[in-house]
């Protein structure tokens, strides 16, 4: 199965100048999402991770499902004022627009270790915002891991050092 079959590449989405890539139609269908979620973990089962993050919001859907599989703690890092608890924050920039994301104070340990994952690497602003959020927070980043990654951004430069996984690169 060719995974990259079930992502629509949609122009113009959400501004012109921006190949947005839609993972709908790899939600929509189980044994496409079944065999994802197993690309996605299969690097995964022998590295002790004790928490999965989802960035929002479309970082969500795998990354539960990757908690679930992983039997581990799921860690939602949201856009600003969306979180009701104690919050850190950190401030990133966008392939279109700049934003800051939150993560509860409480739900990284000292020497959790953590996987971080999101739909699309794309300039790797969002991903370091997130690395800065778990490190701050004391935790230890053992992935991160995307549904794809576009490589021609050069997101990677952004989080060199780390161990880095997509399962479809363009
Ligand atoms: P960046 O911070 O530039 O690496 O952008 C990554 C974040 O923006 C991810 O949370 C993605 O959901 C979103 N994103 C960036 N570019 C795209 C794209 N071409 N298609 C879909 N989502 C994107």
């Amino acid at each position: 199965m060719q995974l990259a079959n079930y992502i629509r590449d949609i122009q113009g989405f959400p501004k012109e100048g921006i190949l947005f890539k839609d993972i709908t139609p790899l939600l929509i269908d189980q044994k496409a999402r079944k065999e994802c979620l197993e690309i996605l973990v299969s690097s995964l089962r022998d590295k002790k991770i004790d928490k999965v993050i989802g960035v929002e919001s479309r970082g969500f859907f795998f990354g539960m499902l990757i908690a679930q599989e992983l039997n581990v703690g799921f860690v939602p890092v949201r856009k600003p004022n969306k979180l009701p608890y104690d919050t850190i924050s950190a401030s990133y920039e966008l392939e279109y627009g700049s934003d800051r994301l939150e993560i509860h104070t409480d739900a990284i340990c000292k020497g959790d270790r953590v996987l971080i994952h999101d739909d699309v690497l794309a300039t790797g602003g969002t991903a370091k915002a997130v690395c800065e959020l778990v490190e701050q927070l004391g935790g230890e980043i053992v992935q991160f891991n995307f549904l794809m990654e576009l490589s021609f951004l050069n997101g990677r430069d952004r989080i060199k050092g780390y161990d880095i996984f997509a399962a479809i690169t363009y």
